[in-house]
């Protein structure tokens, strides 16, 4: 059965785990959060003992044929854009290295032009020597598509559905491939098939109530820990930020209700990785360490190039899709726009520091190819 039908019936029926986990993200007094704060922390030392495994997102391209309202990279904002070549790339991901990052998340927008299969696999390829870990944030694809960049060497694929509320998820993206919900929905297990060994999802809080959310995401997770048994699982948590276009979040959700979600999450999933990326601020990410985040990102850039200024020559304003030139404004930054603003900008090695004073180890590599011939 397709995820799609559990998703449909989710008001009328529930699975017992879906169920005992709508109960742990309902309203609680502050001694219930307490209790569950402290069974999350256990059960997180229990499966990853202090470990935080730290990454850093890498941005190929901010070109993109959608337009998502909340999004900086949408096509019908006058942003700069660069696509960066495969030279480029390597630049990036060597600055990378160099601070630390064996692991790191190769981010692109969807544009087949400028962003295709091949080309992800061969920017794949060419960093390949320099990371143990290679994951892909990009346009869904079938899964023929994965099969070059998994080859080429990436083992993770990261796809957020954003919203499972379709007629939110209709609303919000107004024009683009990205409108079909389904072939979206039904990403990580194309991926899956085509072999990629770790498959992140997630929804971006703030476009629609976080407890319908939470719960189709925990569905959601169910059916992906049944049907694809073999990857590691992993779910981010990303609230909406500041970012070209200027959208404002429809809902919120508060520190503690993000806390909250957190445990239940680790309580009712004891494995799943849990992601917390650089959107939050610096002190709201640093007491979260201990409740149930096994994965953040650190020292990051959302533009293209952003970490050595690569790309600065080829850049572009685009209006309404169509390429013009670049008509610098005064005082503007020659560098390509950004996703969204960054929170936390502390460098990958002041997080490291906190980390290590809060007796928990950075580990900056999980795995190695190599293994795969044992
Ligand atoms: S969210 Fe992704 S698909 Fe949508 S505009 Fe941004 S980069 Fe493009």
């Amino acid at each position: 059965m397709p995820f799609i039908e559990t998703l449909d019936n989710l008001a009328l029926k529930k699975s017992e785990l879906v169920h005992r986990f709508e109960g742990l993200i309902a309203r609680k007094s502050d001694e219930e959060l307490e209790a569950m704060a402290q069974t999350s922390c256990r059960f997180t030392l229990r499966n990853f003992g202090r470990t935080m495994r730290l990454f850093a997102p890498l941005y190929l391209s901010n070109e993109c044929i959608n337009n998502c309202r909340y999004c900086g990279f949408s096509r019908d904002n006058p942003i700069l854009r660069v696509t960066l070549d495969v030279a480029e790339v390597v630049a990036e991901a060597r600055h990378l290295a160099y601070q630390g990052f064996r692991q790191i998340l190769l981010v692109a927008g969807e544009h087949p032009k400028f962003v295709s299969r091949h080309y992800i696999a061969e920017c794949v390829q060419a960093i390949q020597p320099d990371f143990s870990s290679i994951s892909i944030e990009v346009g869904p694809m079938e899964t023929q598509d994965y099969l070059p960049i998994v080859d080429a060497g990436a083992e993770g694929l990261v796809v957020y559905q954003e919203t499972y509320n379709r007629a939110v998820y209709a609303e919000m993206h107004t024009a683009g491939p990205k409108r079909d919900f389904h072939f979206r929905l039904d990403c990580a297990e194309r991926g899956y098939r085509a072999g990629f060994r770790r498959l992140g999802i997630g929804v971006l809080f703030g476009l629609s109530p976080w407890q319908e959310e939470a719960l189709a995401l925990a569905a959601h997770l169910e059916y992906l820990l049944k049907h694809c048994w073999q990857a590691q699982i992993s779910v981010s948590l990303p609230r909406l930020r500041p970012a070209a276009g200027g959208f404002r979040p429809l809902f919120s959700i508060t520190d503690r209700e993000l806390a909250q979600l957190i445990c239940a999450l680790r309580i009712i999933f004891p494995q799943v990785g849990i992601v917390l990326s650089t959107r939050e601020r610096a002190a709201f990410r640093d007491s979260l360490v201990l409740l149930g985040v096994t994965m953040m990102s650190a020292g990051s850039h959302t533009e293209p190039g952003g970490y050595t200024r690569q790309g600065g020559e080829r850049l572009h304003r685009t209006v309404r899709g169509r390429i013009v030139g670049p008509d610098f404004q005064d005082g503007e930054d020659r560098l390509a726009t950004g996703q969204f603003e960054i929170s936390d900008e502390r460098s990958p090695a002041e997080i490291a520091a906190v980390l290590r004073q809060r007796g928990f180890d950075p580990v900056w590599k999980d795995w190695d190819q190599a293994l795969c011939a044992v």
